[in-house]
Order: structure tokens, then sequence, then C-alpha cells
């Protein structure tokens, strides 16, 4: 059903403009719609054309919600997601640089260094990007919203593999450094820490893990999956299972007013995982 916009009038986001990346699926997916909800217009920038229309349609399309191909390793696609809301809107109020993936899981004597290399593009260099052309944009109007994803991965070490783990931990680093040179200049820089969510990216990294065959050989192990995020990721009493909801609106609330003296800060979503 299409999510009418309703509340763009009002909200905490209200008349905000937004770029995510990453946004055809999972969190970025989540937090459009959490935006939109919140009275934000929001450019979907992803590599997945067809679930990126699909979720910009679902989202109200035209105004609200405007799909655009934008590979983060690419920075000319990146400037030109930027470039596409401040065409559309006159500004860009947030970025959410959020596209990640994962990949590799063998021992670091046999850590392949190219596949180490495709994730940095994307999950560091991409972020650095997304950073560097919002930053453009929101600059001369002295005000604006940077939110980065990284993850529990990136404060702890044994988590996840070691190139998504360095990539985590150095989004943290680039959030940290870009917050101190842009706070002067009227425009915050937050990152957000997540714990095991089963979205595409999560599961395929777990399944790898596990040594399990890709998805669609066999569904049988979706149950064991369903298990590791439900159960064994679940840190949280009362059965809370951590959604892409709870990230959403996390962003939310770095997004808005309310966070309006929050800058350099590494928000973690990860029901006390980093801290037990
Ligand atoms: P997801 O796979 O559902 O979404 C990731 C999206 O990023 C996809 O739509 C994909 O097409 C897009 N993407 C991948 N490479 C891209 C590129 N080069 N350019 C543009 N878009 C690209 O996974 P998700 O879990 O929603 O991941 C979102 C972010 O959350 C990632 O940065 C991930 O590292 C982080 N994260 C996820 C978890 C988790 O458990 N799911 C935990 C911590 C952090």
């Amino acid at each position: 059903a299409r999510l009418l916009s309703a509340s763009s009038c009002s909200g905490r986001l209200a008349g905000k403009v937004a770029v995510i990346t990453g946004a055809a699926s999972g969190i970025g997916k989540a937090t459009a719609a959490e935006f939109v909800k919140n009275g934000a217009k929001v450019v979907i920038a992803d590599i997945q054309d067809d679930l990126g229309h699909a979720v910009a349609e679902e989202l109200g399309g035209s105004d609200t919600a405007f799909y655009a191909r934008c590979d983060v390793t690419n920075e000319a696609q990146v400037a030109a997601a930027v470039d596409l809301a401040l065409a559309r809107h006159g500004r860009l109020d947030v970025m959410f640089n959020n596209a990640g993936i994962i990949s590799g899981t063998s021992p670091i004597e046999s850590m392949d260094l190219a596949d180490f290399d495709r994730v940095m593009a994307v999950n560091l260099r991409g972020v650095a990007a997304g950073i560097k052309h919002a930053a453009r944009a929101m600059v001369p109007r002295s005000q604006g919203c940077i939110l980065c994803t990284a993850s529990t991965a990136g404060v702890l070490g044994g988590s996840a593999p070691h190139a998504y783990s360095v990539s985590k931990t150095a989004v943290v680093g680039m959030v940290r450094s870009a917050a101190a040179e842009l706070a002067a200049r009227g425009v915050r820089v937050n990152a957000i820490s997540p714990y095991g969510i089963a979205t595409s990216m999560a599961k395929r990294g777990v399944r790898e893990m596990l040594g399990l065959p890709p998805v669609g050989t066999d569904t049988d192990d979706e149950e064991v999956i369903r298990r590791v995020f439900e159960e064994d990721f679940n840190e949280m009493g009362g059965g809370v299972v951590l959604r892409a909801e709870d990230v959403a609106r996390a962003a939310v609330f770095l997004a808005s007013h309310d966070a309006r003296y929050i800058t350099g800060h590494n928000l973690m979503v990860d029901g006390g995982f980093s801290v037990g």
C-alpha cells in the first residue's frame, strides 16, 4: 500500500530532504519509510534498480520518494545523488551513508586482499564520498545532518570478518574526523552501530560464517538462520529482537531537532551487546 505523505507538514522531520544509500533493502529501506512517515522527502540511492523503484513507489513516489541509481564506490554517482536532491528540492538536510557489504570469512593467514579492498571500497570509501558530497551541499547553508551506519563489529573484534570489522571501525573514525571539522560549520555527523538484524546482507554473512550454502540452495537452513538472529543474537531479555525499524527510529532521532547538539557520536543500537 502507498504510504500517503499526510504527515509531510508535521512530524519530526517535516519538510526535510534526505538521501539514503542502500535504501532498496534492510535498514536503509526501513529508514526511508520512517523518514517519510515523519514528514521527510527521500532519495532512495542503491544499485538494486527494481527494488529501489519499488520502495520509492511504496513510499508515495514522485515528490516524496525518488529512486536514483547510486553505486557508492563511484564518486560521480554519489555526487549525482546529492545533486538530484538539490535539483528536486533545493536542499539536502540529511545524508544517510548506509550502503554496506559483508564478505570473507577466511582466517587471517589466507585473507583475500582483493576482497578486503572491495569491502573497504563500499563500506569506508563509499561513506567518505557520501560525507564529502553531503558537506558540499550542507556547509553553504550552515546546517545539515550526516549519518553513517557502522556496526558493533566496529568496536568489538571477532564478531565479523576482518575487512568488515576494520571498515566499520574506520567509519567511526571518519565520523569523528568529519564531525570535528564540520561542527563549527553547522553540520552534524554521527554513526549508528546496530547489532545483528536478519537483513539480506547479514543473512548472507551468517550463512558464510556457518559454512552453509548460499541462499536458495537449501531452504531448510532458513530455520538455522532464524535461530541465530532471534536467539543467539538476542541479547535483550523479554524476547526483544532487534529489527531494522529500531535502527530507523534511532536515525530519525539523530536527524531531528532533538539531537541538534549531538555530533561525533556513535550510537549503539545493540541491546547492550557491546557493553556485556
Ligand atoms: P541489506 O543487504 O538489506 O542492505 C544493504 C543495501 O546496500 C542493499 O540494498 C544493497 O543493494 C546496497 N548496496 C550494496 N553495495 C552498494 C553500493 N556499492 N552502492 C550502493 N548501494 C549498495 O543489509 P543491511 O543490513 O540493511 O545493511 C545496511 C547497513 O547496515 C550496512 O552498512 C551494514 O554493514 C550495516 N549493518 C548491518 C547489520 C545487520 O546485522 N544487518 C549490523 C550492523 C551494521
